[in-house]
């Protein structure tokens, strides 16, 4: 067996123990005789794992008391409605920033259900950072919330500080570096993420929501929606994703055995900065995004002659390094190096990029 370094933006690689521990549990769970696939949800033993995932969860991110953790269906990108019907009244508004592809999608859908205000924008400079709040149109007081996409998958943008809501609810779309560092949960009103980027398979959606939030959705929001109901009903008020609450909960121990996510950050800021620094040094490569915006976990790049990416994605391909190939919508190169992502692979990877400097540039 081989397996290779997957750079994929998502579904993306898992840690290998994970899915070690999980084959090896594929048949028989603990002595239970069945996979976690064939268990009732409401069982002990699948309560047991539902319940430990929570609680290593909380743990890792230190998440308050007063705040609800769910683990829901739909991906992140059902959030983009689930978030205005659940605090949008009607005839409300809310604040939005738009950074790219995602935040854009998320504004798109927030239209449907209420006034929605673009209060900072980096279309100006095709999505290739982060604008500073100081540039900012005032937070309105009477937004029913302010919403940013805190990792912008696609551009490889990411915000490296918390924007300041000034007393209106904070919410974020985690999606793609939630656990990839820590994070301050009492700033937000709402966090979101699908689970295929840093948390487990896809069919998971986490989302933490500030108690004191629940019980404002609209009238005509779908029962399953309402965070209010899934908070009461522990996310099971229809059948929840098992096997992917059960593959997270696999990758909330292993994110606990690395050190917890002090320690993964580190990591994380040594892996990247291996890639930076050649992008940074090269007059072959170029990052687009501005340096002080960069995303550790989605690092997009071009080559100086776009005729050579076929032979670049070939020869990755042939070294084992695979899924580099950027996004539909903006070319190039992207390689995403989240928590699973070991050292090794992002050297390997710039070790053949600069092979490959040498004998094209
Ligand atoms: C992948 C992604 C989404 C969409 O997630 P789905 O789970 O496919 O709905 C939304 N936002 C961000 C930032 C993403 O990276």
């Amino acid at each position: 067996m081989t397996r290779v370094f997957n750079f994929s933006a998502g579904p993306a690689a898992l840690p290998e123990p994970v899915l070690r521990q999980a084959a090896a549990e594929m048949l028989d769970w603990r002595g239970s005789g069945m996979s976690v696939m064939e268990m009732s949800h409401r069982g002990k033993e699948f309560v047991s794992i539902a319940e430990r995932a929570e609680a290593d969860l909380r743990e890792l991110l230190a998440v308050p008391d007063d705040y609800a953790v769910l683990f829901l269906q739909g991906g992140a990108t059902l959030q983009f409605s689930a978030v205005p019907l659940n605090l949008m009244p009607a005839g409300g508004s809310a604040d939005y920033v738009d950074t790219g592809q995602w935040s854009g999608k998320a504004i798109k859908e927030a239209k449907r259900y209420g006034n929605v205000r673009v209060v900072a924008s980096s279309k100006d400079r095709n999505y290739s950072y982060a604008p500073a709040q100081d540039t900012w149109q005032p937070i309105d007081p009477k937004a029913a919330y302010v919403h940013y996409t805190s990792n912008e998958t696609i551009g490889g943008v990411e915000f490296h500080w918390v924007p300041e809501a000034g007393g209106v609810p904070l919410v974020a779309d985690m999606s793609s570096h939630i656990l990839a560092g820590p994070i301050d949960v009492s700033k937000y009103g709402v966090i979101y993420a699908g689970a295929q980027k840093n948390i487990g398979p896809a069919g998971l959606t986490l989302v933490i929501v500030r108690k004191d939030l629940l019980g404002r959705a609209r009238g005509d929001t779908p029962t399953l929606l309402d965070y209010k109901v899934q908070t009461e009903a522990q996310s099971m008020s229809n059948t929840p994703p098992t096997y992917a609450i059960y593959i997270a909960g696999l990758v909330f121990e292993w994110l606990k055995e690395q050190g917890g996510l002090d320690a993964i950050a580190a990591h994380n800021r040594r892996k990247a900065a291996l890639l930076y620094d050649l992008l940074d040094a090269s007059a072959f490569y170029h990052s687009p995004v501005r340096r002080e915006d960069r995303s550790l976990m989605n690092v997009p790049f071009t080559l100086a002659d776009e005729g050579l990416d076929d032979a670049f994605l070939k020869g990755a391909k042939e070294r084992g390094l695979v899924q580099l190939k950027g996004h539909r919508s903006v070319g190039g190169m992207r390689a995403s190096i989240y928590n699973a992502m070991p050292i090794e692979g992002v050297q390997r990877l710039v070790d053949y990029m600069r092979e490959f400097e040498k004998e094209r540039a």
